[in-house]
């Protein structure tokens, strides 16, 4: 990362040798850490949509914080996963119990986020592994070992809870369901969310070194 922005930084340094006066608009760059430096150089404006497309698109960083971020969870909907649907067909996985988990997943997500006593932290990290082992199958087994399990990252996720005081707006009308990979409404919430944790990021830059202290 830090060597794409030198990258960057390096084209700068040499546009700005002859750029004059002319401002520049950089596409596609969200490299906070190095904002300052760009506007140093010129840059005056930038747009990305990459906090947004990392709410869905992205392996593991999908809910931005102002100092993190933290992977979604993965609750596919048995008739929308092209691959659970795969294995529904050939057989190798009971389409009856795999929408009892899915039921079940999201009802106990649900309870957790609501304080309910009966949904402890436990029993929803059992459900949400019962439900992985089902969709991901023999994936996660260490011989054939190509993908680790989520569930390590799902408990920091669940224990931290960052929805519950975020105020983007959307994290306090929805709960949990932002925290939950499912669906393009959701994914898109999410997205949402990114994009004003982002903006509130960088509101900052630009304001003079007396601004910014107050
Ligand atoms: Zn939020």
């Amino acid at each position: 990362m830090r060597r794409q922005t030198d990258d960057i930084l390096d084209c700068l340094y040499e546009i700005d040798k002859v750029r004059e006066k002319a401002e520049l608009h950089l596409l596609g760059i969200t490299r906070v850490g190095a904002i300052k430096e760009f506007a140093a150089l010129g840059v005056t404006s930038f747009d990305s949509t990459s906090p947004f497309r990392q709410s869905f698109m992205d392996d593991k960083n999908n809910y931005h914080t102002a100092d993190g971020a933290y992977m979604a969870i993965r609750v596919p909907q048995v008739d929308g996963n092209p691959s659970l649907k795969r294995k529904v067909l050939a057989g190798e996985v009971s389409q009856s119990e795999a929408k009892r988990l899915e039921r079940e997943t999201l009802r106990l997500l649900r309870a957790y986020d609501e304080g309910d006593a009966k949904a402890s932290l436990e029993k929803v990290l059992n459900v949400l592994r019962d439900y992985e082992q089902l969709v991901e199958g023999d994936k996660l087994d260490p011989n054939k070992g190509v993908k680790k399990s989520r569930i390590p990252k799902y408990e920091i996720f669940l224990q931290e809870k960052p929805w519950k005081t975020c105020n983007c707006g959307l994290c306090s009308k929805l709960g949990i369901e932002i925290a939950v990979f499912r669906g393009t409404e959701r994914n898109k919430s999410r997205g949402f969310h990114n994009l004003a944790v982002f903006a509130a990021k960088i509101q900052h830059i630009g304001r003079a070194p007396s601004q910014e202290n107050q």
